[in-house]
């Protein structure tokens, strides 16, 4: 086992310090992986739970003759941290900055800021979600990220397991993973970007208030909301 390792370790690109890899995200207390979760030999067999950042290398046999980009390069931690401003999308109103959409700025400072806006000028559309008529096209940074290559699926899929294990909301053994080193079902085929995003809370996009937390009404896509955040989700609950 210990030669594996060292093969899988010879294919790790020198810029990509892989070793030391967090397992809950960087507000938390930084837990070492199970050294389960570092045997490629193990993975082979089905019994690791989570997706090992560790096994990059494994994963991505192609990585040294295939030109990877700045951000598949950067280290995991920092990847991490980027991914972690990516879990709540953000945008801004028409004609304001992002800190001047936010929730605690009044109606009547956007409205004074709105009111100095050059009209000569163009539309402001160049903006995240800004055609309402292609919403439902518009997929969370995350699904998108993940769909751009097999490591960036394999960022955002590890940041993900991080996060689910750390709220650990759906109840998974998480505990007994790392006491027997593998359990039955199968953690391993768990889409933890799926199970996250089922839970995180969603946020206006232009003023971060929390619109929904978890379980959600039926409708899945982007929300951006504000106008008082679509008066409030469209009047009040009782009317769904
Ligand atoms: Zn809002």
């Amino acid at each position: 086992m210990a030669s594996m390792t060292t093969v899988a370790s010879g294919l790790v690109p020198s810029s990509l310090p892989t070793t030391g890899r967090l397992l809950v995200d960087s507000h938390e207390n930084l837990v070492p992986p199970h050294p389960i979760l570092a045997s490629p030999k193990i993975r082979h067999r089905g019994a690791v739970a989570l997706p090992n950042p560790l096994q990059y290398s494994n994963v991505i046999p192609s990585s040294s003759h295939v030109k990877l980009s700045k951000l598949e390069t950067l280290p995991v931690e920092i990847v991490d941290q980027i991914l972690s401003y990516l879990i709540h999308p953000c945008c801004r109103l028409p004609g304001l900055t992002e800190t001047q959409s936010r929730y605690d700025v009044s109606e009547k400072q956007k409205r004074s800021i709105k009111d100095e806006e050059d009209l000569t000028q163009g539309a402001d559309s160049h903006r995240w979600a800004a055609d309402i008529f292609s919403l439902h096209v518009l997929p969370h940074p995350f699904n998108a990220l993940s769909r751009t290559s097999r490591r960036c699926n394999e960022f955002v899929e590890g940041y993900c397991s991080h996060l689910v294990r750390q709220c650990n909301i759906f109840n998974l053994p998480f505990a007994q993973l790392d006491r027997y080193g593998a359990i039955h079902p199968d953690m391993s085929h768990i889409v933890y970007r799926r199970l996250w995003l089922q839970h995180a809370p969603r946020r206006c996009i232009y003023c971060f208030a929390a619109l929904d937390t978890y379980p959600f009404p039926l409708v899945k896509r982007i929300i951006t909301a504000c106008e008082g955040c679509f008066y409030r989700q469209t009047l009040v609950r009782s009317s769904h």
